[in-house]
This record gives structure tokens, C-alpha cells and sequence, in this order.
């Protein structure tokens, strides 16, 4: 039994408050502001308060100061999953778990500051609008200026908000487990969204169809490439592209005009998944013209590929062999799902430890928190104990920082967002 054990022992009762405070307050990204009042409250009862606030887009509270500084990544908001029991009137219900995430980090922080000397900075960031769900909303935002992308950590990155952090460490339910369990390495896809248009002239499809340029035959000729261009895909990469014909034309007794291609292309590879959007593009460009006719495109990046630093996990590791059974670990699950985290994960090293004790289908109806150890104490004792090691000898993390390999500069991820 560690001093975290017996401290967290004593915090399951403000652990349990807060998680159920949070459930029972589902909103939606960008909308945040009863679940901030609940970490503010919590926050101010342990004499701590707002260091930076970033607005719509969350804020950060940092104690300690100088270096090593690690970051501690919390997403606030919920999805839309109208029949969940807990459900606001708009759908909101945290079917995702990131109440879990809040309740367990803004945890670590009060109990790391209360109870740890240490030499350095930790910060939590308490982040909004991590599900990719209500893009009405927040074109909405973003056409009125409020917000430059459509997620959280991305505004958050166009912000500098990150500059002088060292690494990143977050949390994630597993979904339902039948077991005590944690994840590490788990990596997830990126994806960037699609929408080609067509253009050709339009003329009558039966008198004189040699006078139009079909925009039609210009998006199937494209299909067709980029089929082509399958071989070419490597396993490892785990690329999937699939779109689809939202337009094909004006009316049959036309030679179509316009024509829209919509789709995703995901990789697990963030050059690969840059390089192969590039490609696609261009190979439909010589598609289009090809027939004569000519290709705008629409690009609107989504989220990177999460690489998680198998470092940073390994000094997670020996704590988590103290709360889970070694044979319960998971580790390097490869998934195309994708989250905002991998953003984070292309500047510095970034981790997403899974913990176990939920139930239910992950964005689903009757997903909920089952199990308070496994879903809130393991994980908050693992981070502690970690963060007591790291700030004690501070060397391996230090190490692991330099020798990252940065993906991408701030410039060239906001230009990778101009379209
Ligand atoms: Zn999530």
C-alpha cells in the first residue's frame, strides 16, 4: 500500500460526487459551461482557480512552476444519444465517458498539489468539444468567429496554448470490460473530409450531347483511379477510403453540369494520410481533365492519427501492474476510429491511459460508470504515482521528451487547416 492508495481511499466520496454531478450534466461541445462550473466549484474548494482561459474552448489551471511541466488532458463534453437515460433535452449524454475523465484528472491535480512537494509545473487543461457531432453549431461559431476550428484541442493549438508543456497525459474509458483492465499504446486513425466538385457544360443528353462536357463521367472516371490506387495502399498504414455520389446530375435529359464526390480517407499514419490526400487530389484533377471538364475540392482536415509514446507508457507501467493483473493489460490495439487527442500527439509526447469499469456500449444508450475503483481510483492512482516518480527523478521523462520525433510545426498544422 502506497500513500496513494490510502489518499485516494479518502477521496472516493468526492470522486463519486463529482462523477455523478458531471453525468447528470451531459452537454454538448462548445456548450461546456455548467460541467466548467462544477470543475470551477470542485477547483475552488481546493483553494485553486482558472490560470489561463482559452473561452468556448476550455481553460487551464497550473500549480507548481518551471520544468518538467506536464500536462494533464481532460475532455468535457458529451455526444448526442437521445434515448440514453441520462440524456439532456438535446440528446446530450455522456456516452463517451468524458465525465469520467474530468472527475479522475481535476482529482490528480487537487490531491497532487495538496499532498506532493515536488520541482516543476502540472496543468490541467479542462477542454471542450472533442466528438465530431453537432457541426451545424459550430460552422455557426466558426462563420461567426468565435472558434477557428471545430474541436477543442485544435483552437487550443492555433492558440499556442500548448507551448511550454512537456507531454501529454489523458485518460479514456475502454468500454465495457468484463474484467479490470488498462490499455496502453492503443493507436487511433486521422481523417481528412472530402468533397470534390465537378464541373462540366450542360447540353441536351440526346440532341446534342457532343456539345456538353460531362461532369458526371469526369467523378466515375475519378472512382475509377482512385481504385486504381488500392494496390498501392500498405497494411500498416491502415488507410480506408470511402466516399460516395451525393450529385449526380440535374436531370436525365441534361449532360450533368455538377456533380459532388463526398468521403473520408483515414490512415493510422499522418504522413501517409497528408501524402495520400495529395495524391487523391491530384489524380483528380488529370480525371477531370481528362474529360474537359475541371475539379474544386473541398478538403476539411479532421483529426490526426493518435501515436501514443510508448515511453511515456512504460513509466506508467510498473503502477499499473500494482491495480490490474498483468494478463489484463492491453496493449498496441490499432483502431480506425479517431479522436483530437492525435492532434496533441504530433507536437509532444502524448499518452491516452484505458481504464475498465463501464458499462455498456460506448456511444450508446446504457452506458454508464460500474465499477468506482476501476473507473476512477485505478486510473487516478496510477497518474499519481507516475507524476510522484517523474517530478522525483525527472531524468527518463526528460530523456524521452528530446528524443520525440515531432511530426509537424504549429505553421504547417495551420496551414494544414487553410482550405
Ligand atoms: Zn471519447
Amino acid at each position: 500500500m502506497t500513500k496513494w492508495t490510502s489518499i485516494l481511499e479518502s477521496s472516493k466520496t468526492s470522486l463519486m460526487k463529482m462523477e455523478s454531478a458531471l453525468f447528470n450534466t451531459p452537454e454538448l461541445g462548445f456548450k461546456e459551461q455548467k460541467t466548467r462550473q462544477i470543475i470551477l466549484d470542485y477547483l475552488k474548494e481546493h483553494q485553486l482557480s482558472i490560470t489561463k482561459d482559452y473561452g468556448l474552448s476550455g481553460f487551464r489551471v497550473t500549480i507548481g512552476s518551471g520544468k518538467p511541466h506536464v500536462a494533464l488532458i481532460a475532455e468535457m463534453d458529451a455526444l448526442i444519444v437521445h434515448k440514453h437515460p441520462n440524456a439532456g433535452p438535446d440528446g446530450a449524454a455522456h456516452a463517451c465517458g468524458h465525465h469520467l475523465q474530468s472527475t479522475i484528472l481535476t482529482h490528480v491535480l487537487t490531491l497532487f498539489n495538496e499532498h506532493e512537494s515536488f520541482d516543476g509545473s502540472l496543468s490541467l487543461y479542462c477542454i471542450a468539444a472533442e466528438e465530431f457531432v453537432d457541426l451545424d453549431y459550430r460552422l455557426q461559431l466558426q462563420a461567426d468567429g468565435q472558434i477557428k476550428l471545430l474541436s477543442g484541442k485544435q483552437n487550443l493549438i492555433l492558440m499556442n496554448a500548448f507551448d511550454d508543456v512537456d507531454a501529454f497525459l489523458s485518460v479514456h474509458t475502454m468500454g465495457e470490460t468484463l474484467k479490470p483492465s488498462m490499455e496502453i499504446n492503443a493507436s487511433l486513425s486521422g481523417f481528412i473530409y472530402k468533397k470534390l466538385h465537378f464541373y462540366g457544360q450542360a447540353a441536351h443528353a440526346a440532341v446534342m450531347p457532343h456539345k456538353g462536357i460531362n461532369a458526371l463521367n469526369a467523378q466515375l472516371l475519378t472512382q475509377q483511379a482512385f481504385a486504381y490506387l488500392r494496390e498501392t495502399f500498405q497494411e500498416e498504414d491502415r488507410i480506408r477510403l470511402h466516399l460516395i455520389t451525393t450529385q449526380g446530375g440535374e436531370s436525365v435529359n441534361s449532360v450533368p453540369a455538377h456533380t459532388i464526390l463526398e468521403g473520408y480517407v483515414r490512415s493510422i499514419n499522418p504522413d501517409t494520410l497528408i501524402n495520400l490526400n495529395a495524391r487523391l487530389n491530384e489524380t483528380a484533377k488529370h480525371c477531370a481533365l481528362a474529360m474537359e471538364a475541371r475539379v474544386e475540392i473541398e478538403d476539411r482536415t479532421g483529426y490526426m492519427p493518435l501515436l501514443q509514446s510508448r515511453e511515456l507508457s512504460d513509466l506508467l507501467l510498473p503502477h499499473i501492474k500494482k491495480v490490474v493483473p498483468e494478463a489484463n493489460i492491453v496493449d498496441h490495439q490499432k483502431s480506425f476510429a479517431a479522436g483530437d487527442m492525435g492532434d496533441l500527439s504530433l507536437f509532444k509526447p502524448t499518452i491516452q491511459l484505458g481504464f475498465s469499469g463501464c458499462k455498456g456500449l460506448v456511444h450508446g444508450m446504457d452506458f454508464r460508470m460500474d465499477n468506482v475503483e476501476e473507473a476512477l481510483v485505478y486510473p487516478a492512482y496510477v497518474l499519481l504515482s507516475t507524476l510522484s516518480d517523474l517530478y522525483r527523478d525527472p531524468s527518463a521523462f526528460n530523456a524521452l521528451v528530446q528524443a520525440y520525433p515531432v511530426k509537424m510545426t504549429c505553421e504547417e498544422y495551420t496551414n494544414m487547416h487553410a482550405f
